[in-house]
């Protein structure tokens, strides 16, 4: 997933993001691991003919036998969209020609992994797929502790307007802590001039868009991905059930189609828009570049250390 760039956001790259991290990274070594491994597995899954459905399914399925959780519903955004497309519950899209964006979310104990990457199946997009691609690599290169936020940001927006096409401006990497998919540093796809410095024991991802388009995502209608953001009392009993099953997320976002294996889906709809309008709940609709320009993305998450670890390798 991914974090939308705006003001308030870039104030709190001030304060500290890794409080609560114990200085023990097991967990996050552990993580990481675990989300390189699905996401090597999901490459054997992902072929043209595949149903997305079953690829998102068996991912999720992946996580939970490696003992882990899902960090977040498996993004899977086709072309023009940058992030947070997930299959609704009875999705037939089939793989076919598609670019593919598919970010994985693993959270083990808490602390979590979050990787992507792009596949192409139409053939005409392999430079756009590379240029994502180079700027993590690039961006690798300059970190350590004391690299500012709007050094990396340069190199990637150096890297992928070398390749002749834009980074995404208002989409960010972010800043990882226990149970939460996005803190501070907000980590920017472009040269903020942000001086913000990393600081030992930060943990973080870096994901770069890569767009045919001018460089911006909008937001959609339709959400499919949801997240608990306050308990506040609700009225209605079915509204009440279906949340306390959205409990067991340990508030990290989850997916309509989770739910709808366990509610009956007219039914659930209105729960999910109940629980919107009672403000329990924040929507993430997918992200569509606004020119409708082609999106690559890769990413991975990394701890900011004497020596900075790829903990998604
Ligand atoms: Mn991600
Ligand atoms: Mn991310």
């Amino acid at each position: 997933m991914v974090i939308l760039l705006n003001k308030n956001n870039k104030d709190n790259n001030d304060k500290e993001n890794t409080k609560s991290i114990n200085k023990d990274y097991s967990d996050w070594i552990k993580a990481g691991e675990i989300a390189s491994k699905v996401r090597e597995f999901s490459k054997t899954i992902i072929k043209p003919g595949a149903r997305l459905i079953d690829v998102a399914d068996q991912i999720e399925l992946k996580i939970r036998e490696l003992g882990a959780i899902s960090a977040f519903p498996v993004n899977l955004s086709h072309d023009s969209f940058a992030a947070h497309c997930t299959p609704i519950s009875e999705d037939e899209t089939v793989l076919d020609k598609q670019l593919l964006k598919v970010d994985i979310g693993v959270c083990y104990n808490g602390a979590i992994g979050d990787t992507a990457y792009t596949v192409d199946f139409s053939g005409n997009h392999a430079k756009l797929v590379e240029a994502s691609k180079k700027a993590v690599e690039n961006a690798l290169k300059i970190l350590k502790i004391g690299t500012t936020l709007g050094e990396i940001g340069k190199v990637i927006e150096d890297t992928i307007t070398g390749y002749g096409f834009q980074p995404i401006r208002n989409l960010s990497g972010h800043g990882l802590d226990l149970f939460k998919i996005h803190t501070a540093p907000t980590v920017p796809n472009y040269d903020t001039k942000d001086n913000t410095m990393l600081e030992k024991g930060m943990i973080i991802a870096i994901e770069p868009f890569a767009t045919t388009g001018g460089g911006r995502i909008r937001d959609t209608t339709h959400a499919e991905i949801f997240m608990k953001i306050s308990d506040k009392p609700i009225r209605d009993v079915f509204a009440r059930t279906v949340f306390e099953e959205i409990k067991t997320f340990e508030g990290l976002p989850f997916s309509r189609r989770a739910l709808a294996k366990k509610f009956p889906l007219p039914r659930l709809n209105l729960a999910l828009r109940q629980l919107i309008l009672n403000g329990n709940l924040q929507e993430y609709p997918p992200l569509q570049e606004v020119n409708q320009g082609m999106v690559s993305q890769h990413e991975h998450t990394l701890l900011i250390e004497d020596e900075v670890i790829v903990l998604t390798k």
